[in-house]
């Protein structure tokens, strides 16, 4: 029989109404499976692991580590693939430093709820339903992270919450779903992808995200930073008085460029202005090609601890990005 275990680690999906109003992470992983129609008739070996309890706004980074170092053990016992039920705020980055870690074919789908289990029409059970059923499923093997939300199925580099409230808040902005569940089935659009996998490091260092707005000073970054993410207008773009301090920051730290706008990649060769894209590129920040910015903030992050240095994280972007050879990756294929 399958094995697929459930990691809880807390979110709406896991929520219940407090006395003093509003909802607030209570429920066992045994409580959330206990909920969902139709598990029983997977015919999947259930398993059971209560990580966390929280709101996902106050996951660390240090608790998708150690989640992450938990995913493997049980995939190294044996399971043959991972549920985990999370909070969606930050689940496209929780999903994405898990993603870089796991260097296993088993699939570990990642999940939660909009609707909390009090409210009529609560997606959790569909949700987790869907999960287990993607994390069963041997066309999933090979694909790395998964996340699995009211019926599609997304990568974990690519997919980012795009609305606050409504029941199908994620998506995937460059290329649409990667699959989509139907009648039960999980259908991929096409071949796996090429996995991008970082050696686990421990030293996880501080990177800040700044974000471009009109008019603004140039930011002060924190002695502590070990790296950064500018998050530019438009295809790259910056105030031609950031164009200086950043230049100056490149002296001492990777200064990686992302788009604002979180869709659509970072240019290299139109712009040729001061705080353009070409401007800053020729300064030394790294493109990030089609990650956003809180997705290059976790490779960066992730990338630094493996021990990265300028000659690794130009091609670690370029290949992560998207939009140059995935070859150029750094690390060894899995
Ligand atoms: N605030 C919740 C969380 O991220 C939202 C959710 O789970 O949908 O924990």
């Amino acid at each position: 029989m399958t094995r697929i275990m459930v990691c809880g680690m807390g979110g709406t999906i896991a929520m219940t109404a407090t006395p003093g109003g509003g909802v607030a992470p209570a429920l066992t992983t045994g409580e959330l499976t206990a909920a969902v129609p139709g598990l029983a008739g997977l015919g999947v070996d259930l398993g059971l692991v209560d990580v966390r309890n929280e709101p996902s706004s106050s996951l660390r980074v240090g608790d998708v580590l150690a989640l992450s170092r938990t995913v493997a053990g049980l995939l190294a016992d044996g399971a043959d693939g991972i549920v985990v039920t999370q909070g969606t705020d930050s689940l496209e980055e929780c999903a994405y430093l898990l993603d870089l870690l796991h260097d296993g074919p088993q699939p570990v789908v990642v999940t939660g709820a909009m609707r909390n289990p009090a409210l009529a029409g609560a997606d959790g059970p569909a949700n987790l339903l869907a999960a287990v059923t993607v994390a069963a499923s041997p066309a999933a093997r090979g694909r790395g992270v998964l996340v699995a939300f009211a019926d599609e199925v997304h990568a974990a580099a690519r997919v980012r919450k795009a609305h606050s409230a409504r029941v199908s808040a994620f998506e995937s902005a460059a290329g649409g779903p990667a699959g989509h569940l139907v009648e039960g089935s999980v259908h991929f659009g096409g071949p796996p992808p090429a996995r991008f996998v970082v050696p686990r490091g421990e030293r996880v260092p501080r990177v800040p995200v700044v974000v471009a707005a009109l008019g603004e000073d140039a930011p002060v970054i924190p002695a502590d930073a070990g790296g950064l993410v500018v998050a530019a207008f438009g295809a790259g773009h910056l105030p031609r008085w950031w164009v200086d301090p950043l230049a100056a920051a490149v002296s001492r730290i990777p200064v990686v460029l992302a788009s604002r706008t979180l869709a659509g990649p970072v240019l290299s060769a139109t712009y040729a202005y001061p705080g353009s894209e070409r401007d800053l590129l020729a300064r030394g920040l790294i493109p990030a090609g089609l990650l956003d910015p809180w997705k290059a903030r976790i490779l960066l992050m992730a990338a630094l601890a493996a021990g990265a240095g300028p000659d690794q994280l130009g091609p670690a972007f370029a290949a992560a990005g998207g939009l140059d050879d995935p070859g150029r990756w750094p690390w060894p294929a899995v």
